[in-house]
């Protein structure tokens, strides 16, 4: 709220009644926002991880490191640190179940977080300051300290209600995803330690929601970096030529532009999400001679180069895909040439789309679809996630993964200035987390619940664990 200016010249009764309807007109706010002290531990032990500076390029990992490990012992769970690269470690707690010999749930987060410009906060984006409407500001406080530390609460609040899990519950916290994850996740994922574990089914993290149906991520686009390079004619710059570089160079920006256009009509057509179509932007455009002040204006240079990001939908046609690079964007005929700069697999380890099922035949969706509802929430039609999380290291591994973070009615500020999330929905969050667990891991509930039972019978480990 802006301040008031004090009017000039005012009396001390008006300023006294100026101050009076201050105190009033925050009064929603601050009832609002009346705290139980049980609430007021949980939110002090957010804002306590949020204020870890972990951020890139050079996180600090082992303080926040210390301070997790000392909330697993707090809670009572059993804490194992490993350092796949020296300096990044990767913490897991398990939580163990009455009947261990079922597929196990992993929830994973991230601990690191990507860089601030300061300039642009109203409050520093470590101090973690929550603001008389409730919001607490910091970076990591949607992605995703708030989702690692809500599944924390939850189990903390579990075992105080004295549930007992038929299935093991493990939580990671990894480091480095915002720089790929190829040193943290990745590495986690394909260790001896993480079969071990037995997963049969993994929650990472989604997006906020601007509404009230909360969203959930069921696969991910693949990235495609790729750089064309075109050679040509060198020439004075007064010739007209044919299949001079940038003119081939041209050729190829023209026909990727259209591709970029059938896709994103669909987008605009409403006939697509974003994360079902294929994205490419072109990144940059390089030619020319250079000189001390510029360029040489009177020749036509010998190459040019143009880089791209291209997101591939798990849905995507890839062999269609592959085809356009030889025959319609960068063709040898043309003099062009392509290189990929990194390229994802769109498929998993075992040559099927990375996709996790959001139908009836995947009874973890079942699960968790049921479980938001218990938990009094709507869920929003499942979406392919636009850019990627450490989510798609596990479902390389044919397992199934959801990405879900419980936020809604927030804008999404991910990677922006002034990220924040309201004390409110953090809250409300940890209770959806507690549903989630209930129902995922057991045991059958008094209301009849018998899809984790389905689960456990081993139609789960038939379906997806002989793929391991
Ligand atoms: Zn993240």
């Amino acid at each position: 709220m802006a301040p008031l200016g004090r009017p000039r010249g005012c009396s001390s009764l008006s300023l006294a009644l100026l101050l009076l309807f201050e105190i009033v007109s925050f009064q929603p706010f601050a009832t609002g926002l009346l705290l139980t002290t049980k609430e007021q531990d949980v939110v002090n032990r957010f804002q306590e991880y949020l204020k870890f500076d972990t951020v890139h390029p050079s996180p600090s990992y082992y303080p926040v490191t210390e301070f997790l490990i000392g909330q697993g012992k707090q809670i009572g769970l059993d804490t194992k640190v490993v350092e796949y690269v020296q300096g990044k470690p990767v913490i897991l707690f398990t939580w163990k179940g009455t009947e261990p010999s079922l597929p196990s749930i992993l929830l994973n987060s991230h601990t690191d977080v990507v860089p601030v410009e300061h300039a642009y906060w109203k409050h520093p984006p470590f101090a973690a300051k929550m603001d008389e409407g409730g919001n607490i500001y910091a970076r990591g406080s949607q992605d995703m300290k708030c989702v690692g530390m809500q599944y924390l609460e939850a189990i903390r609040n579990l075992i105080a209600a004295g549930f007992k899990p038929q299935r093991t519950i493990h939580v990671s916290f990894v480091p480095d995803e915002e720089v790929g994850g190829g040193d943290g996740a990745k590495l986690f994922y394909e260790s001896s330690d993480f079969k071990e574990l037995n997963v049969g089914f993994v929650l990472d993290e989604g997006l906020a929601s601007e509404n009230g149906n909360y969203r959930v991520f069921y696969a991910e686009r693949t990235v495609w970096w790729f750089q064309i390079t075109a050679a040509g004619h060198p020439g004075h710059g007064s010739r007209l030529f044919d299949g001079m570089a940038l003119e081939n160079l041209r050729h190829s920006l023209n026909a990727i532009a259209e591709f970029r256009k059938s896709q994103f009509d669909k987008v605009k057509s409403g006939e697509k999400a974003e994360g079902e179509v294929t994205s490419v932007n072109n990144v940059y455009l390089t030619a020319g001679t250079p000189t001390p002040t510029g360029f040489v204006m009177n020749m036509q240079p010998s190459h040019a180069e143009a880089g791209f990001d291209m997101r591939v939908t798990p849905l995507a046609d890839v062999d269609a895909l592959e085809k356009r690079f030889h025959e319609e964007w960068a063709p040898a005929s043309r003099n062009l040439t392509y290189r990929f700069v990194q390229k994802g697999k769109v498929t998993d380890n075992f040559g099927k789309p990375a996709i996790t099922a959001v139908d009836d035949s995947n009874p973890w969706w079942v699960m968790f679809k049921e479980a938001i509802a218990k938990a009094g929430g709507t869920l929003a039609k499942p979406e392919i996630f636009m850019a990627a999380t450490d989510g798609r290291y596990a479902r390389k591994q044919g397992i199934p993964v959801l990405g879900f973070s419980p936020m809604t009615n927030t804008p999404v500020l991910l990677h922006d200035h002034n990220e924040f999330l309201n004390v409110k929905e953090y809250l409300k969050g940890i209770k959806v987390y507690e549903q989630i667990l209930r129902t995922c891991t057991g045991p059958k509930d008094e209301t009849g619940d018998t899809s984790n039972s389905k689960a456990g019978s081993g139609v789960l480990s038939e379906t997806i664990h002989t793929e391991l």
